[in-house]
């Protein structure tokens, strides 16, 4: 495999070069961080899994209108995506409590909300991804009130969509994280598309009978089945691959 240069490392994938300019390989790895990287491991097969999920929804948000970064799937492991100047804000919208929004607020894990809200985040480790609101986010140019706009009106179609997507192959969206990147198109237009991944790392998928967790919530929680999970994810979406997850041998990188 050709040598080609590292341009970032991320806590779960690592960001290549791509094949042509304005172009980005994307490796999904197996490696999962929770608590702000104070708990690490590994969730064998996970990378692969990540990389099939996140191309099915971003095809499928693709096929209702959402620019996203995603071109196509390379390998196992690895997806070509479009080079993006990534916005320093984690979008997440919720549907139901759960997590840090139930820890804040003291609403039972599980209560509906009475309509989905969305939570900006600035994405900043040494911070721990603060909260943050509009006003922070414009009074500091993160990002300008129509991108934040666009980034809003786009996060409710993808929740309408997943919501209903995933209540298909009975699964329940409670939450789930975005991010999205500035891309110039070829007359030099900035537009804002959805980046990173939507994976059942990013996201809380509960078993829509049973309300079993199919998501990072059993690697954060030490609930055990955590490939597993993904695997059911994966496999109710009709993408489980044949044979099931196999792992294949990184790129070499140079740094
Ligand atoms: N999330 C994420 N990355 C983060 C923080 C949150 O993907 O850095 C996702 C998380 O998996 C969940 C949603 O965003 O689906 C809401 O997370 P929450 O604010 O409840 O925080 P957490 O409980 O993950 O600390």
């Amino acid at each position: 495999m050709a040598r080609r240069r590292r341009i970032y490392e991320g806590k779960a994938k690592v960001l290549y070069e791509g094949p042509e300019p304005g172009t980005v390989v994307q490796y999904f790895k197996d490696d999962a961080t929770a608590f702000n990287n104070q708990k690490k491991g590994v969730i064998t097969g996970k990378g692969m899994l990540n990389n099939r999920i996140s191309e099915y929804l971003m095809q499928k948000l693709e096929g209702i209108g959402i620019p996203t970064h995603f071109v196509r799937r390379l390998n196992m492991r690895e997806q070509l995506v479009r080079e993006v100047e990534i916005i320093p804000i984690e979008v997440v919208v919720r549907n139901i409590a759960a997590g840090s929004i139930s820890q804040r607020l003291g609403i039972e894990e599980g209560t509906p909300l009475p309509r989905s809200i969305v939570e900006f985040y600035f994405k900043n480790d040494e911070l721990g991804d603060p909260m943050v609101s509009e006003e922070h986010i414009t009074a500091f140019g993160w990002a300008s009130p129509q991108d934040i706009d666009d980034m809003m009106a786009m996060a409710l179609r993808i929740n309408d969509f997943l919501v209903g997507l995933l209540l298909g192959v009975g699964i329940r969206l409670v939450d789930f994280k975005i991010e999205y990147g500035r891309w110039w198109d070829e007359n030099d237009q900035m537009r804002i598309i959805l980046a990173d991944e939507i994976t059942p790392d990013s996201c809380r998928l509960w078993d829509s009978q049973t309300n079993d967790k199919l998501d990072k919530d059993r690697f954060r929680r030490d609930m055990g089945g955590v490939e597993e999970a993904y695997q059911e994810v994966a496999r109710r979406l009709g993408i489980l691959p044949e044979g099931g997850p196999q792992d294949v041998k990184g790129p070499v990188s140079i740094n």
